[in-house]
């Protein structure tokens, strides 16, 4: 049952383990968009392994490419030695970068984990341009490693971790709802980017020239917010005007999620170097540093490490990625995560917590506030996490998985595998409608 195994967890593996860690179930099967528990009880997934199931749990496509591995019994481990398999992979992912990037690119197989291809990319801008500063992001995250660590922003884990990277800057990001300057919207974010600007210009700020500036166009963990579009691009002009090179973190972001290939392009740039993991390996581990010849100062053996050459995380990667391509599954997000928000903010009338519906194609978060509580200068109200947990709760009782983020515990978070259909999501939203309905009262 549920229970015995969630008691042998209990007892033997570690409390620092990762989500989803409030959902009371073990995993006997999955397909599609489903779970099923150890009691036969089902559950739609719109965690997909924290944004990593593109496709949904088990596709077909990627059974496929998976088994033509073993069937063709191809090597699975071959360090960094190359393959077909691999430059096959290879291929699908530069012919993915938008034109212009395509000939001038290089990558970095990592890994095999988001937070070791952070790590890499990281290294490699300090590498490139000896300089030793990391400008990053309030509210972002980079993973759990040392120096990703040092580059997020939750401070709960890192308080008891002494001595993480030193010269690491922490900039406002553009948090529409909770905008750092009490202003949210295209104001705020001029905001956001003119004292970056300023900050950047001025000696005794203490910044030195940095080696990198590094974000989430949306960032995921901290709770489903998109920086604006505008945003981003005043952000690849500054740094290309001083020379910094710009990082983007597409683990979450990348492979068709926020309803482009890589949500860079929603703002037509190309950063320096961007980072690749979850959707890239189709369900298996699998990461990537994909960056421009310009940065590529590494010397042989600069960052190097055993599981990276996983034939079959390579094969099932390639597959998602031409299956997303071909069935547009970019688009089809778009839609469906326009779907979602509208429903939500629909429901926004009658439910004054929910303080903030957000998000860009299925990447999307709802903020469970308190309207009770004193609104703060830019008419926002008190994170409400209690609620949100009793959301979560009456959501999973009715047959949905919802993870909860943000800096407060309080974003329920949608993230759905991009094959949802439209029916499954009028779905979601009624199931979600209850639970609100339930939770409030
Ligand atoms: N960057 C982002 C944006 C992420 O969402 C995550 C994982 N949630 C990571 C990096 C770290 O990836 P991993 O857990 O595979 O190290």
């Amino acid at each position: 049952s549920n229970q015995q195994l969630l008691n042998q967890q209990n007892q033997r593996e570690s409390n620092a383990r990762s989500y989803p860690r409030r959902f009371p179930l073990a995993i006997q099967e999955a397909e599609g968009v489903y779970i099923t528990d150890m009691e036969g009880n089902r559950y739609i997934d719109c965690l997909a392994g924290a944004g990593t199931l593109a496709l949904g749990h088990n596709h077909p496509a990627v059974i496929k490419a998976m088994e033509k591995v073993l069937h063709d019994k191809l090597p699975l481990h071959t360090l960094d030695l190359t393959t077909e398999v691999k430059e096959q992979f290879v291929d699908e992912l530069f012919s993915s970068l938008p034109v212009g990037f395509q000939d001038r690119a290089k990558v970095q197989f990592c890994g095999p984990t988001g937070g070791d291809a952070i790590e890499a990319a990281l290294k490699l801008a300090k590498t490139a341009t000896g300089r030793q500063s990391i400008l990053t992001f309030q509210g972002g995250y980079h993973g759990a490693t040392h120096g990703t660590m040092a580059i997020s922003g939750n401070l709960g884990p890192k308080k008891r971790v002494q001595g993480l990277m030193p010269d690491t800057h922490f900039l406002p990001y553009p948090y529409d709802y909770r905008c750092p300057f009490g202003k949210g919207g295209q104001e705020g974010a001029e905001l956001s980017a003119t004292y970056i600007e300023q900050l950047l210009d001025d000696p005794e700020s203490g910044i030195l020239p940095p080696a990198a500036m590094i974000f989430e166009t949306v960032q995921g963990e901290g709770g489903s917010i998109p920086a604006p579009i505008e945003w981003l691009q005043e952000m690849r002009r500054i740094t290309k005007e001083r020379g910094i090179p710009l990082i983007i973190d597409e683990v979450q972001t990348g492979i068709g999620r926020t309803g482009e290939l890589f949500s860079f392009e929603h703002a037509g740039i190309v950063p320096d170097a961007f980072v690749l993991s979850k959707a890239i390996g189709g369900s298996l581990p699998l990461s990537v540093v994909v960056y421009d010849r310009d940065l590529d100062a590494w010397e042989p053996g600069a960052h190097i490490g055993t599981f990276r050459g996983n034939q079959m995380a390579m094969a099932a990667g390639t597959a998602t990625l031409k299956f997303v391509k071909e069935n547009n599954l970019s688009a089809h997000a778009k839609q469906m995560g326009e779907k979602i928000v509208q429903s939500l903010s629909e429901m926004q009338k009658n439910y004054p917590q929910l303080g903030d519906v957000r998000g860009r194609g299925l990447m999307l978060g709802v903020e469970i506030v308190d309207p009770s509580g004193k609104a703060g200068k830019d008419g926002s109200y008190p994170a409400d996490p209690e609620l949100t947990s009793r959301i979560q709760k009456a959501c999973f009782d009715r047959g949905l998985i919802l993870e909860s983020g943000g800096r407060h515990g309080s974003v329920l978070r949608f993230l759905p595998p991009l094959i949802i259909t439209e029916e499954q999501v009028d779905t979601i939203v009624s199931i979600f409608k209850e639970a609100v309905a339930a939770s409030v009262a």
